[in-house]
């Protein structure tokens, strides 16, 4: 495993709706693996493989969550709008970045108490948020930043034992295992659709114009999910950072597909990995529009926890990561042709 390809993908921006960078990172590593890589008109990329057997899909979403400009206050101080679902409290100290007219612009999250060292009453929302650039509103302007700018999260990745911590987990993490999987199987013979969906976070909508020109029997969307281990209480925790991959049988939105999910289980099991089942109240994935399209495709969700998933310091486990791979690899060498219609 090549934890700093990992990295690099991490820290590269590319929030809902601005993935070019991200995106040309991707392609740079996909197009080692795969030859039939080509963009859609919305900006997935779709890799490939052509094979024997069942056509099988998988997807992981290039964008990450981030904030946009809405305001910039006369004193040059920036008011946002999120993109995707943060808690604007976990946003407070950290650095964001711009593209700007000459080079990057930096700023500091922050509320007007914090700035002024006051006491802070009450849990602020995103609109009480402001980013401090340090330059006033003419020189902002004269750099071409104004309603509508971008605002990058920004983080470095850092391993610490065998836990690997930064941005855009969610699901970077994703990226990478699709990435090691096409190189693992560049000589198989299986038919492969390897898809990096963008607009996840803001609504499932890559996913669903990925899907117009293809037509899979089967589809695994891999995905981060939220850890539980920080509860107190045993009974509620069913999601360990370093305790296996997941696998979503259920989240707010959507039911996996029972007989993919079993044979997932029947090959961890073979394999002596652990696996975590997941069962959610909140939040959905690129699964849900799959699994709906096209008549109905058999979709399920492969991931690994994350602590602190819609942060800039999310934590997951390398360990979680490789058995992830581990499992998809065989299941995509041996797929299970019982469960396609
Ligand atoms: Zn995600």
């Amino acid at each position: 495993m090549t934890t700093r390809l990992l990295m690099k993908l991490m820290e590269i921006p590319g929030t809902s709706g601005n993935e070019g960078d991200i995106r040309k990172a991707i392609l740079r590593e996909i197009r080692k693996h795969v030859k039939d890589v080509r963009v859609d008109n919305f900006g997935n990329i779709i890799a490939h493989r052509k094979g024997k057997g069942p056509k099988m899909l998988l997807t992981s979403h290039m964008d990450e969550i981030g904030l946009i400009t809405k305001a910039v206050t006369e004193k040059g101080n920036i008011r946002c709008s999120s993109i995707g679902g943060i808690e604007p409290i976990s946003l407070i100290g950290q650095r964001v970045h711009m593209k700007a007219r000459r080079g990057m612009i930096h700023g500091i999250v922050t509320t007007p108490e914090i700035s002024d060292d006051e006491e802070v009453e009450e849990i602020p929302k995103i609109k009480d948020l402001i980013v401090e650039t340090g330059m006033s509103k003419k020189e902002l302007t004269n750099r071409g930043v104004s309603v509508g700018a971008f605002l990058n999260l920004e983080q470095k990745s850092c391993m610490f034992g065998r836990k690997i911590s930064g941005k855009a987990l969610d699901d970077r993490v994703g990226c990478y295992i699709l990435l090691e999987l096409a190189r693992k199987l560049r000589k198989s013979s299986a038919d492969i659709y390897f898809v990096f969906t963008v607009q996840e976070e803001i609504g499932l909508y890559g996913s669903k114009t990925s899907l117009f020109n293809i037509s899979p029997d089967l589809a695994i969307v891999v995905d981060v999910t939220n850890s539980d281990d920080a509860k107190e209480h045993p009974h509620e925790v069913s999601k360990q950072v370093g305790k296996g991959p997941t696998i979503t049988i259920k989240d707010e939105e959507m039911m996996s597909d029972i007989c993919l999910d079993k044979y997932l289980m029947k090959i961890a099991k073979g394999k002596k990995l652990p696996l975590q089942m997941d069962v959610s109240d909140e939040g959905t994935t690129d699964a849900l529009s799959i699994a709906v399209s096209k008549g109905g495709i058999p979709t399920t969700v492969v991931g690994v926890p994350v602590r602190n998933m819609h942060t800039t310091m999310g934590i997951a486990s390398l360990k979680d990561i490789g058995r992830a791979i581990i499992i998809l690899e065989e299941f995509l060498r041996k797929p299970p042709r019982k469960c396609i219609p």
